[in-house]
């Protein structure tokens, strides 16, 4: 046997037993004759004990050990003298009587401590020895456990759960497909699932009636702190449903991961539904962070026309946010929020500011072009208070200068403590557009994808006046974060033509691509929907991270690089030859 027992089990309780551990040495400390060992593995950390006076020839083994070395221990339980309420296991020690070196390591690039020393690139670059760290076990430790919740609750409610092939065909979700090439089918290419969207949708054809997948979806896009190549959604499909359906079936399953996983109550109450267009009116966005208010007021009647300001009077919007007691801004702070709404991720044209005096005076950066009652009205129409700052973009884009403000916002938000990483704010954004125009290809793209039910009072609207056509699609939102999403799907062959001839397919490229689908439709398909959920962003919340690439095993960096793997990689010509690939001279 190679251990009697982990470094995280023994107790108080265990005093006096004959033990055998094994596990990495996180560190050594030589203290007069004695030498304490913290022993290591996925369970804890315990105390060893080596005596110089008892064993001097043990003990200079012991001194010999490096961190990381993998050793393995006989020795009795022992009470601590000095104790550490800190540690699980703090109450105790083990007097070795044994030691085994099993393995000895090099000394490790960065210290394996919660918190390190090494930067990102080297720790990734080093993962297997990264993923010891007990901050970063911890979070696989959170996403095991999510996903077995996951399985539980939805197998209790009758879902099945369905694997899909990862070498398809396209299934667009708006973004670029990795692609395969194929040696038995020279010049031919499988593409890797964006989603499995269309296989789901099969199954409900196939009467399988709820259907769910723990499942890789690989997307190739740019990649952002919350984005990676491949990803893992909670994919779920069910017939015979209308949104609400859907909605309370994945509101009951969330309220019970957070109670199950992460000790949250979320209460009784129903999720707040706000319209998309209510969600982008009130705080600019698709995915508002509802854990605090600081609402957009709308001020093209307060400010546009009434004084000399130029910039007001061309603006198709004009937005302020009131941010709670930060009139004492200085200058430099003010010029710091300028160059934020400025800088070219954001792209606003500028900002400006009014603070409210104690007096209830109001002072802002337009000053000269207002008379003071046009001031005092816009401090009432932001119910602003003595203390208050109030922050106005404008801009000749509406949703544009909505989503700039909107950005503002979430920085006010954090500044003001306001976006408290332990409190969760959930919401269903509902009612969205169906389509969304696209300046790069000049044509109506599919908001959600372009199997999305239009709303059936819409439908008339598809050829007259598509751009206002709404969609029964809803995603879910938690702390601002886009967790989950997903649509009632059309089921109907020639609405699903329609939609393809809206998007800008000819009759015979949707028959090439989708024709697999629309004739499915014309066998018995039922009513359905459906939803996924991006598992690596919702395990990300309930443990507080800021990017998901600290609850993914093996993850990618920001150019999608595997540094550990040094993937992607080149080829051998042999393999290009059996595809019968050529590369492009390089430019
Ligand atoms: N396939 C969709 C997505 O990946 C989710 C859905 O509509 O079920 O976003």
């Amino acid at each position: 046997m190679y251990r009697t027992k982990t470094c995280g089990q023994l107790r108080i309780s265990d005093v006096g037993q004959q033990v055998i551990l094994a596990g990495w040495v996180q560190r050594t400390r030589k203290m007069g004759g004695m030498t304490f060992v913290d022993l290591r593995d996925r369970y804890g950390i315990t105390q060893l004990v080596f005596n110089e006076e008892s064993d001097k020839a043990l003990c200079d083994e012991a001194n010999k050990l490096g961190r990381e070395f993998v050793i393995q221990v006989e020795g009795a339980v022992n009470e601590r003298y000095n104790k550490n309420p800190k540690m699980p296991t703090g109450d105790i020690e083990i007097i070795v009587s044994r030691l085994t070196v099993l393995n000895a390591s090099l000394t490790p690039p960065f210290t394996i401590e919660e918190n390190s020393d090494g930067g990102d690139e080297l720790r990734m670059k080093y993962r297997y020895l990264d993923l010891r760290r007990s901050n970063v076990r911890a979070n696989l430790e959170l996403r095991h456990k999510f996903c077995l919740a996951v399985r539980h609750f939805l197998d209790s409610k009758g879902f099945l759960e369905i694997e899909t092939p990862v070498l398809v065909g396209s299934t667009p979700e708006g973004a670029r497909d990795f692609i395969v090439p194929s040696r038995m089918n020279p010049g031919q290419f499988y593409a890797l699932p964006q989603s499995p969207q269309t296989l789901k949708q099969l199954l409900m054809v196939a009467g399988m009636d709820r259907y769910f997948q723990i499942v890789k979806c690989f997307r190739d896009e740019d990649l952002r702190a919350d984005r990676q190549p491949e990803f893992t959604q909670i994919d779920c499909e069910m017939s015979f449903v209308e949104q609400d359906d859907i909605i309370c079936t994945f509101e009951e399953m969330t309220k019970y991961l957070f109670k199950e996983v992460r000790g949250y109550d979320l209460g009784d109450e129903p999720f707040l539904r706000m319209p998309w267009i209510e969600a982008m009116t009130r705080f600019g966005s698709d995915k508002p962070d509802m854990r605090f208010g600081m609402e957009f007021v709308e001020l093209m009647d307060v400010l546009k026309g009434t004084g000399e300001f130029a910039v007001f009077n061309d603006a198709a919007y004009i937005g302020g946010i009131c941010a709670k007691g930060c009139a004492v801004y200085t200058r430099k702070q003010i010029d710091e929020l300028t160059n934020f709404v400025k800088s070219p991720q954001i792209g606003a044209k500028g900002l400006v500011y009014a603070r409210v005096a104690e007096d209830g005076s109001v002072k802002s950066s337009v000053d000269k072009f207002y008379t003071p009652e046009v001031l005092s009205n816009l401090a009432k129409k932001m119910q602003a208070e003595a203390g208050d700052l109030i922050l106005i973009i404008s801009g000749d884009d509406a949703m544009r200068a909505r989503k700039q403000l909107c950005e503002l916002r979430l920085l006010m938000g954090e500044r003001l403590g306001l976006r408290d990483k332990n409190k969760f704010a959930l919401l269903w954004v509902v009612d969205f557009p169906m389509f969304e125009w696209s300046d790069e290809e000049q044509r109506l793209m599919a908001m959600h994808h372009p199997f999305t039910a239009p709303k059936p009072c819409d439908v008339p609207k598809l050829d007259s006046d598509p751009a206002s056509v709404l969609a029964d699609a809803y995603d879910m939102v938690c702390n601002g974060v886009e967790v989950g999403g997903g649509s009632i799907r059309i089921h109907d062959a020639v609405l699903q033509a329609k939609i393809f001839e809206v998007l800008g397919f000819t009759p015979e490229k949707a028959q090439e691509q989708f024709g697999f689908l629309m004739n499915a439709f014309k066998y018995g398909a039922p009513p359905h929907g459906g939803l996924a959920y991006g598992l690596d962003r919702f395990v990300s919340l309930f443990a507080g991270l800021d990017s998901i690439r600290d609850c993914i095993a093996f993850p990618k960096n920001n150019s999608g690089r595997d540094v550990m793997l040094d993937a992607p990689s080149a080829v051998d010509q042999a393999q290009l030859d059996e595809l019968q690939l050529a590369l492009a001279p390089k430019a």
